[in-house]
């Protein structure tokens, strides 16, 4: 931020909010019976009315307004003893009928909170609202510039998306960088993702985020003109992203010019914004409600059920483990789904860190399911770690997902340390390198690690490295 020379970054806050869309993975559209089925050939996922053929009628999807509730339960929100539904109005392509069903007064879930635990203590971030929408089809601008319409020869929309059920849920603009954005953001996908009513997967479109980002002198308190980012489709753009755009409003200030009502594109590749379209107000939708559905009053015994199925949240089990292990760790633990592992091990006695990096890095790479593995096993395994080859350890650990699978057994069968079975390789080794041999013997005593070396190298990395230490040093002293 070249901007900034000579100036402490202090000087500005920014001042951040998420608009995030989150696509429920329910088995049929938000207001009709299709089916959200994914990469089929377009068009083939509609019906008369997500087409909006006229004289049809929407009828809301349970499972979606259930899984509304659900989240909102989740982090604290008020549940609607009346809700609506409104139309949204805009003329696109990817809106059949000219508006969006979508909520504005009285939405299913009000407030709420998402508590962040981050390197430096826990931030609370206040939400406005989660209510629920039905989504755009897709566009395709073909004969453009990477797809985007300026330019294109024609459009081509594919309805199959057209009325899947968002819940898009608004935060309040608590958020003060683009690291607590991220962090906010992966926890909340935590969230769905085990509340188990999205895949939230930002790769794919089925979690989204739009950011509304100003800045403002530090310590003061109000609120400047906003500009909007939109399709940041990772999270790792999402930071940079945000970066860029708070870099850019402050060279605007700094330079004594004033900051528009913008919406913009990031492009990741180039790192740089490019305006999107000039922001509508909420005037620009003449929202009214909805007058073909009736409004919807939650049951105090579907609130009641689905409280009692709600889960220990994400971000408890991050708060609680995250002083042991490190945040980074603990949040890689808990966004992979190794921490429930992670605790049975550390209940029978496995030392946090070293249990940690196993899972994140051998268990990990070895792809085991977490739910497979015996605890007491594989504690056992780790106990043992610095007296086992490492070739041994990661091949027992890659093991440890086996219903059979017994550690001190494995270890005894897979690792060397045999004087027998290693005595006929140490030889080999030694004859082979007469050089060395003389060359140790005649005072080069660092040459024991080329020998140990080679013997492993020849085991296949399951010698057990101290026994054979021992061995090499013996024979050379003979
Ligand atoms: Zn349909």
């Amino acid at each position: 931020m070249t901007a900034l020379v000579g100036k402490p970054a202090t000087d500005w806050e920014p001042v951040i909010g998420l608009e995030i869309h989150v696509q429920l993975k329910t088995r049929t559209k938000m207001f009709c019976r299709c089916e959200t089925s994914f990469g089929l050939e377009p068009n083939v996922r509609t019906c008369p009315t997500c087409l909006a053929h006229p004289g049809t009628l929407p009828v809301a999807n349970g499972q979606a307004i259930e899984w509304t509730i659900k989240f909102g339960l989740a982090v604290g929100c008020r549940i609607a003893d009346r809700a609506l539904f409104a139309r949204k109005n805009y003329f696109y392509q990817d809106l059949p009928k000219g508006y969006q069903i979508s909520q504005y007064e009285a939405p299913l879930c009000v407030g709420g909170r998402l508590v962040v635990p981050g390197p430096d203590g826990e931030r609370e971030i206040r939400l406005n609202r989660a209510h629920l929408e039905e989504d755009a089809a897709k566009t395709i601008h073909v004969g453009g510039v990477e797809g985007r319409i300026v330019g294109a020869e024609h459009s081509l929309v594919d309805f199959n998306r057209g009325g899947t059920p968002l819940m898009e849920i608004v935060t309040e603009p608590d958020i003060h960088s683009a690291e607590e954005a991220k962090r906010f953001l992966q926890l909340l996908r935590q969230t769905v993702v085990e509340l188990g009513i999205s895949d939230a997967e930002m790769e794919k479109g089925t979690l989204r985020c739009d950011a509304n980002i100003s800045i403002r002198p530090a310590g003061s308190s109000e609120l400047r003109t906003r500009c909007e980012l939109k399709n940041m489709n990772s999270f790792n753009f999402i930071g940079r992203g945000i970066d860029a755009e708070i870099a850019r409003q402050i060279a605007v200030y700094e330079s004594g010019g004033e900051i528009s009502q913008d919406t913009y594109d990031f492009d990741a590749a180039s790192g740089t914004l490019t305006v999107h379209r000039t922001k509508e107000e909420a005037e620009d939708y003449r929202y009214f409600p909805e007058p073909d559905l009736v409004p919807y009053e939650p049951r105090s015994e579907l609130i009641e059920r689905l409280e009692a199925e709600l889960p220990e949240l994400p971000g408890v089990r991050l708060a609680r483990i995250a002083p042991v292990v490190g945040y980074e760790t603990a949040l890689d633990l808990v966004t992979s789904a190794r921490d429930a592992l992670y605790t049975k091990l550390i209940a029978v006695g496995a030392e946090p860190k070293a249990a940690a990096n196993v899972l994140m890095n051998q268990l990990a790479a070895a792809g085991v399911d977490p739910e497979a593995v015996n605890p007491d096993e594989l504690a056992k395994l780790i106990e043992r770690r610095s007296e086992i080859p490492g070739a041994v350890f990661n091949e027992g650990v890659a093991a440890s997902g086996t219903d059979s699978f017994a550690a001190i057994d494995f270890i005894s069968q897979s690792s060397i340390s045999d004087t027998s079975e290693l005595e006929p390789l140490i030889d080999r080794i030694l004859a082979a390198n007469p050089g060395q041999v003389e060359q140790y013997r005649g005072g080069k005593q660092g040459l024991l690690g080329f020998f140990v070396g080679q013997v492993m190298k020849e085991s296949g990395g399951k010698a057990n490295a101290k026994v054979v230490s021992e061995l090499v040093r013996a024979k050379l002293n003979d």
